[in-house]
């Protein structure tokens, strides 16, 4: 094992990484090199609770002050690496925006992923993508009583968002391409009655229907046009159609890329002693029978941590069974598998109308997928039974 690793990404796959280096026994140079200013935290409550205002940016980090002295990397933190130098074989060289080159004996990718835009997406105050806690910050504010909130995308991040701008009292509409939000992961009948939580609780759904335009005046936005015409008005307009892996600093160097950095089951990419790992990565899965990126937090813990220990010399083939959770509206919802849209669904428990079931989904009578909401109970039993499997 070598003397310094170099870890590029500072977030959840990038720490999680680092936490088990150390508890494994490393004890050389480890840099970790991040582009935002902070110390890895957390994601998931700046579309929720840290958006909505319950809980403050003292929640998010993913350590306390003691755990971040413990694992004791040597920061560069608000810092882009540029390039990786990969044609030295005793040594990888990444490159920082600054200048500075760190030589390390092993690289570890964890640069994640960054929001889609609209084609020729203008800038406009009250425009915004949500990623990073600047950008929740730059939201927040906006989302107050009676603002008209327009969320382009009906995925987990429109979805989230447009719950948490009812919850403070926007007029909140979620325009979606698809003719049913999350169709592809959950399966029609299933994503119809998710989905049905935004009429539920006052948010308008137009359906089927793209945004072609985000419309300004003054450098304002003042809504969106849809791509049958019709005009929405807006004060905020959240774009949230998906992400863009983090990899063009790699062009250039000899990382096998194909949408995200290919690495094998021990996340190793095609350059020996260059590790990769969390939602930039594509790995192969037996499980879905295919190489695949995801793109959930659980993954991308459990990910770094698995690259981690293949660095060490103790790693195992990485296959776990996708899980991901959300809140919406107050309402929790798992999902464990991969996309099931082709599955036959079966009710296990409870009552789809009342919104608090477990359904497991069905593939040549094998279980393949579960999906629960408010009855985390015995989605979590299947889920483990499934993880087995
Ligand atoms: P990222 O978190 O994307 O981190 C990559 C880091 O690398 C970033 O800080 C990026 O700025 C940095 N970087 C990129 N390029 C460079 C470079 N060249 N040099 C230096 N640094 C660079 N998942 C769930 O399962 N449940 C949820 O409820 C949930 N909620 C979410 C809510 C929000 C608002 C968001 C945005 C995501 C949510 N997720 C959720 C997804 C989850 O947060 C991600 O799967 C997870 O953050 C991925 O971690 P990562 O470390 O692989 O990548
Ligand atoms: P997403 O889940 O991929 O959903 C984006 C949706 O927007 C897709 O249904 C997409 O349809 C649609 N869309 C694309 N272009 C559109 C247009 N012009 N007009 C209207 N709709 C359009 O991505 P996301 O919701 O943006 O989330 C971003 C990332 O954050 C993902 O990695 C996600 O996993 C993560 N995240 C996760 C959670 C969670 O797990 N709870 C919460 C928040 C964020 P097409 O399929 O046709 O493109």
């Amino acid at each position: 094992m070598g003397r310094t690793i170099a870890v590029v990404g500072a977030s959840l796959a990038g720490w999680s990484a680092c936490v088990t280096l150390r508890s494994g026994g490393f004890d050389g140079r480890l840099v970790l090199i991040g582009d935002e200013p902070h110390r890895p935290y957390d994601r998931p409550p700046l579309s929720k609770s840290f958006l909505a205002g319950a809980v403050g940016a003292d929640v998010l980090p993913l350590a306390t002050r003691e755990q971040f002295a413990e694992v004791g990397p040597d920061w560069r933190l608000g810092r882009r690496a540029t390039s990786l130098d990969t044609a030295r074989l005793d040594a990888t060289t990444v490159t920082l925006d600054d200048g500075e080159r760190i030589e390390a004996d092993v690289v570890l990718i964890a640069t994640g992923t960054r929001p889609r835009t609209l084609p020729g997406q203008p800038q406009a105050t009250g425009l915004h993508t949500l990623r990073t806690l600047d950008d929740a910050l730059a939201l927040k504010p906006e989302l107050a009583e009676g603002k008209r909130l327009v969320v382009v995308g009906g995925g987990f991040i429109g979805a989230e968002v447009a719950a948490t701008g009812r919850e403070l009292g926007c007029e909140v509409a979620v325009v979606e391409a698809q003719p049913l939000p999350l169709a592809d992961l959950f399966g029609e009948r299933m994503a119809e009655t998710v989905s049905g939580l935004h009429e539920a609780h006052g948010s308008s759904l137009y359906l089927g229907v793209a945004v072609h335009e985000v419309l300004v005046s003054g450098g304002r936005v003042r809504g969106v046009r849809l791509g049958d015409g019709r005009e929405l008005p807006a004060d905020v307009v959240v774009v949230g159609i998906g992400v863009t892996p983090n990899t063009e600093w790699l062009r250039g160097s000899q990382v096998a890329l194909d949408g995200g950095v290919l690495v094998d089951a021990y996340g190793a990419t095609s350059v020996p002693g260059v590790y990769a790992a969390g939602d930039v990565v594509r790995f192969p899965s037996g499980r879905a029978g295919a190489h695949v990126r995801i793109e959930h937090w659980t993954h991308a813990r459990d990910h770094g941590a698995a690259v981690a220990r293949a660095i060490l010399g103790v790693g195992e083939p990485y296959d776990p069974l996708p899980y991901v959770w959300s809140e919406q509206y107050g309402t929790m919802l798992q999902f464990a598998g991969y996309p099931a849209a082709d599955a036959t669904v079966a009710l296990v428990e409870g009552d789809l109308a009342e919104r608090r079931f477990v359904a497991e989904y069905l593939r040549d009578g094998r279980r393949v997928a579960v999906l629960g909401m408010r009855s985390p109970r015995t989605f979590t039993r299947i889920r483990k039974e499934l993880s087995r499997a």
